[in-house]
């Protein structure tokens, strides 16, 4: 079992009594206040009273420090200190010596319901340990982002050993309790009252240690293994999408759940189809002759193709759209639209008939309002 005491984590706020939004000046008057009412030496042999104290110094320490108390409240926005801080194993976050530790020492016997005299209860260790998320990639050709796709994906990934199940020990043996720390997975550097907890040195804070490790991991508890999953990717994936698979990543510690495995979908460009955010733009040629009187043209989509019909008159870079028969909408449902971009087709004549032909063009459509250009000339 892990522990669970961080998972609804202590607020340091309503240790002190003050609001979320207290300024530093208001934490510190607080903190003065209540440190003077529950100081032991005011309250000699009160347990109580000295695990009071003890909150008080840690929430202290926390919200007095700008830097801890961003990251205090940080982790409290997401979800409580047990997401935040539960990956080092045991509600520790070892990577970080800040505010997980203090915590931990401080608070690990008072959320268990109550001070315990002698310091401490028999902690619950090996702790559980969620597996890390693994990434992997993946490239889809157009038409598959667009429909949807099944694709083959091998990902290098840890397994629970088998031959331990996980415990890292050789089997008929077991990990044994730390004799440095007691099974406690820390050592606490005592100042007094403000001592602060690390991970133990000999176990490296699991509480346990392995005398004969496992021969298959070397006590790891996993072992290195290429898992191959066929993906079935939604239709409408972008470049850089990520699918979620939950469940799939690395195997978890200790009977810890296992971490996901996230699928980044990377699109080879269409020739035709261009991506523009949730629609697709494709450009039409079109004659100066069909820009002029207007035409019926026939133009691809994502189902086959269709006629279109271009206005006479239509001018270079008009944009029509075939609404709701793009690419389907992902999480947001529904399909985006065709954009199709007209772009004229201007040759140059070669032959006698092509400069008769032009020149007739030209006596019948004059450039007009060219003057307008020269109409702040002095
Ligand atoms: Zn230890
Ligand atoms: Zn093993």
């Amino acid at each position: 079992m892990a522990t669970t005491r961080q998972d609804n984590g202590p607020d340091l706020y309503a240790v002190l009594g003050v609001d979320k939004k207290a300024s530093a000046d208001e934490i510190k008057k607080a903190y003065r206040k209540l440190a003077r009412e529950y100081h032991p030496d005011r309250n000699p042999g009160d347990k109580a009273a000295e695990e009071r104290f003890k909150q008080i110094s840690a929430a202290h320490d926390v919200l007095s420090d700008a830097e801890k108390r961003k990251e205090y409240d940080k982790a409290r926005a997401f979800g409580g200190l047990g997401g935040a801080f539960s990956t080092g194993g045991a509600g520790f976050d070892f990577g970080d010596s800040g505010i997980g530790d203090i915590l931990g020492s401080v608070f690990g016997r008072a959320g268990g319901g109550g001070a315990r005299p002698g310091g401490g209860g028999r902690a619950t260790r090996p702790s559980q340990q969620r597996g890390r998320d693994l990434e992997a990639d993946v490239t889809l050709s157009f038409r598959q982002s667009v429909e949807g796709a099944q694709v083959p994906l091998s990902v290098r990934t840890t397994a629970t050993c088998d031959t331990c199940s996980g415990t890292g020990a050789k089997p008929g043996t077991s990990p044994t309790v730390c004799p440095r720390c007691h099974g406690r997975g820390v050592e606490s550097q005592g100042q007094g009252l403000f001592s602060i907890s690390q991970p133990c040195s000999r176990c490296q804070g699991a509480g346990t240690i392995i005398e004969d490790p496992c021969p298959t991991c070397g006590g790891e508890g996993a072992v290195h293994t290429t898992k191959r999953y066929r993906v079935n990717v939604p239709a409408g994936v972008k470049e850089g999408s990520r699918v979620r698979l939950a469940g799939k990543g690395q195997a978890g510690r200790n009977g810890g759940s296992p971490g996901d495995l996230f699928v980044i979908t990377h699109i080879t460009p269409s020739a035709v189809f261009e991506r523009r955010g949730d629609d697709v733009e494709v450009t039409v040629p079109l004659s100066i002759a069909e820009a002029v009187q207007g035409a019926d043209v026939e133009v691809p989509t994502l189902d086959g193709r269709k006629k279109l019909r271009v206005a006479p008159g239509t001018k270079h870079g008009t944009v029509q759209r075939l609404r709701g028969e793009g690419p389907p909408r992902l999480g947001a449902g529904g399909r985006g639209d065709i954009r199709y971009r007209f772009v004229i087709d201007v040759p140059k004549p070669s032959t006698d008939e092509e400069r008769e032909a032009v020149g007739r063009l030209a006596d019948l459509f004059p450039a007009a309002g060219r003057e307008k250009l020269f109409a702040e000339e002095a």
